[in-house]
């Protein structure tokens, strides 16, 4: 008999936070896989908890209760120190907030994830400068953050998160604050990475997004739904 594995199993999970004395049931009850190649978006109102599922997803937010499989590795048995590996060699995040650091140039911020990679510095900016060129900002990799247009830093984001060629990329509503001309354009980049067989997860609040998706999955107040 042969067992079927997927890329990402999600089993029986539970994420309750306490703040003070309040509780909230972020995630209630999930359980569902992903396979490798797909791309999937994630839809539902806000507050429902699509960024918790994201972050607990990517080995960022301890669950509460219940499993996060990735290529059979069970990562919140895994030791801190080795989710941070798990991460570097697997994930590339974007995040909603761009999360890029002011004082650095968008070579130096998309540099950031390869800090643990090891190689010498010469072949780092060289695979720093192929993913800005990607993202067609080739002629801006000296400028900082603030010298670029909102759609420019997303891209930034953008190549930081796939410069250590991880097979998954997650993204949370890497659209949200763009022109739906930019949007597009991010949600075409993500979709030639798909082709190229990267799994893409991309949480999203706009409906024409699913449009992408090899498959789309509703987040409804901690419940997921196919
Ligand atoms: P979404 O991304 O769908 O808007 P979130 O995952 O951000 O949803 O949030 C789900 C619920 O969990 C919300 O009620 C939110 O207020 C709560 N929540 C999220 N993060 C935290 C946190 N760090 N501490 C306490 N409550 C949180
Ligand atoms: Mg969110």
């Amino acid at each position: 008999m042969t067992q079927v594995t997927h890329l990402i199993e999600i089993q029986g999970l539970k994420k309750t936070y306490q703040s003070g004395d309040t509780r909230v049931a972020a995630i209630k009850q999930m359980d569902f896989f992903i396979d490798d190649g797909e791309f999937i978006t994630i839809m539902g109102q806000s507050g429902s908890g699509k960024s918790t599922l994201l972050s607990v997803l990517g080995g960022l937010n301890h669950p509460t209760q219940g499993r996060v499989l990735v290529d059979s590795l069970d990562l919140y048995s895994l030791s801190g120190e080795q989710r941070a590996d798990f991460r570097s060699e697997y994930i590339g995040f974007i995040f909603q907030s761009f999360q890029l650091i002011p004082y650095l140039t968008v070579l130096e911020n998309v540099k950031l994830p390869m800090a643990v990679t090891g190689q010498k510095k010469k072949v780092k900016n060289q695979m720093a400068l192929e993913v800005i060129e990607r993202v067609g900002l080739g002629a801006k990799a000296f400028r900082l953050p603030d010298q670029l247009s909102g759609g420019e830093q997303e891209r930034v984001a953008f190549a930081r998160a796939i410069v250590n060629k991880p097979p998954i990329i997650l993204a949370d509503e890497p659209t949200g604050n763009l022109d739906s001309q930019t949007a597009r354009e991010i949600m075409m980049m993500l979709q030639s990475l798909n082709k190229e067989g990267v799994t893409i997860i991309v949480v999203t609040h706009n409906s024409d997004n699913a449009a992408y998706a090899t498959r789309s999955l509703n987040v409804r107040d901690g419940e997921c739904a196919a």
